[in-house]
């Protein structure tokens, strides 16, 4: 049910620009699956088989809206259009770099919020085919805090739909049909902790793998998460069900608890296990992200670490020189530096990658558009952050961990935040 007037109509391209919109309750259609969309389709009197042709509609011909619906009749159009929205995405805003193989969609959401996604193209090559990869959010905002990301810096928002999460890629598949080509993977890498909002996640991802919906292979398909232990046991319990990868970027906990303040409440030693454990018992390998930060992860000492926690695993390591961000006082580590790293992880039997950057002129790291979009905090708070990210690294360094105060685990956890709006819960 449409609370305001409706928002403005998305065109599965561009808009102008990232404007406030109506506040649009009505749920998601994508994020229905065929059972409960059978179920209303039968309970407003309808045959089974309308149904299908709506989800051919959603899924094969990505349709965004009403008018897309054919071949249903109108008054059906007009009861679906009344009772859920087509497209959970308002409107969408892109920007290209890197010759257009890089493409950031910043879109606004039913309650205005703004959630980002990143199209990368890679041409074919070395007999490898062409790929079109689609990095997806799950949240609004973050709420684990990782200082060296500006979805971090933004704060926890919201958990996002189950729709919202797919007509993302939705949006992506759309944007690249226009020249003919197939969406070809998936990766949970954008805004929010994916697996802080599990259940949601897990949706989206039975809705792409399913042949009569999205039909792309779960191979094609990866959730990168920053260390939630009991969420990668329940994933494992689960069997395969995505590629998973780690965001670990140190291998000793006095460091990873400044990095990645999730390590507070389950450390280096917990989240390996978990990761292990659930590469042995779903026989895929498991990536392991690091971002290379200069002289705060990227030592010898650090590599050393990591060869010996990662040793004899089932495991990949993907290095990813930092993408700056304002508010700390941080840079990439020197590509000489990333490749000694390198060496020295492979020299203990592991398999290593260095990822190039993507978008750095269009801030196509993890929540910087959307960082952007936020506003930059004031001066004085940016100069505290950075004295003390110093201070705590330069601490983390010396090998003193700090312990967190107990008032920052809520936030860490994802308990804390800015209030979910009770309109948008539904698919
Ligand atoms: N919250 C999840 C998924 C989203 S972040 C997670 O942390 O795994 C996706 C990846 O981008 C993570 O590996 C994250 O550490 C990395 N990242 C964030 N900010 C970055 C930056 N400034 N430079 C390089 N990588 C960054
Ligand atoms: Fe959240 Fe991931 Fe950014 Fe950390 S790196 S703040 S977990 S989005």
């Amino acid at each position: 049910m449409i609370t305001s007037a409706a928002p403005p109509p998305s065109n599965g391209t561009a808009s102008d620009s990232v404007v406030a919109v109506a506040w649009d309750a009505r749920p998601g259609l994508s994020g229905l699956d065929p059972e409960r969309l059978e179920a209303w389709f039968l309970a407003a009197g309808r045959p089974a088989y309308r149904a299908r042709q709506l989800a051919d509609a959603i899924w094969r011909r990505h349709a965004h809206d009403v008018t897309q619906l054919r071949p249903l009749p109108g008054d059906l159009r007009a009861l679906l259009d009344r009772e859920f929205r087509i497209d959970t995405l308002a409107s969408t805003e892109v920007r290209a770099a890197d010759g257009g193989l890089t493409e950031k969609a910043l879109h606004v959401l039913g309650d205005s919020n703004v959630v980002e996604s990143v199209l990368m193209h890679y041409p074919a090559r070395a007999g490898r085919r062409e790929r079109h990869t689609v990095c997806i959010s799950s949240q609004v905002g973050c709420a684990v805090g990782c200082p060296f990301c500006a979805t971090g810096e933004l704060g926890f928002g919201r958990d996002l739909t189950t729709s919202e999460i797919l007509d993302q890629v939705r949006w992506a598949a759309r944007h690249v049909a226009v020249d003919g080509r197939r969406l070809t993977n998936v990766v949970f890498m954008g805004e929010g902790e994916p697996l802080l909002n599990l259940d949601r996640v897990l949706e989206a991802v039975r809705a792409l793998a399913d042949p009569l919906r999205f039909g792309l292979g779960v191979r094609h398909v990866t959730v990168s998460t920053s260390g939630v232990v009991p969420a990668i046991r329940r994933l494992t319990a689960l069997g395969p069900q995505f590629t998973l990868a780690i965001s670990l970027h140190a291998a000793r906990d006095p460091l990873r608890d400044v990095l990645v303040p999730l390590n507070r409440r389950w450390p280096v030693s917990e989240v390996v296990a978990a990761a292990r454990d659930h590469a042995r018992a779903t026989g895929r390998r498991v990536s392991y992200e690091y971002t290379m930060i200069g002289g705060v992860n990227d030592t010898d000492a650090d590599a050393i670490a990591l060869a010996e926690l990662l040793r004899g695993d089932l495991a990949h390591v993907n290095l990813i020189p930092m993408n700056p961000v304002a508010h700390t006082p941080w840079t990439a580590s020197p590509m000489a530096a990333i490749e000694a790293f390198a060496g020295r992880v492979r020299a203990a039997g592991l398999s290593v990658t260095i990822r190039r950057n993507r978008g750095q002129d269009i801030g196509a790291a993890c929540g910087q558009l959307a960082a952007e979009h936020a506003g930059e905090p004031p001066p004085e708070v940016v100069a505290i952050r950075r004295e003390r990210l110093v201070a705590d690294s330069a601490a983390a360094l010396r090998g003193e961990r700090r312990r967190a105060a107990a008032a920052e685990l809520p936030v860490a956890l994802g308990l804390a935040g800015r209030p979910v709006p009770a309109g948008d819960r539904s698919p």
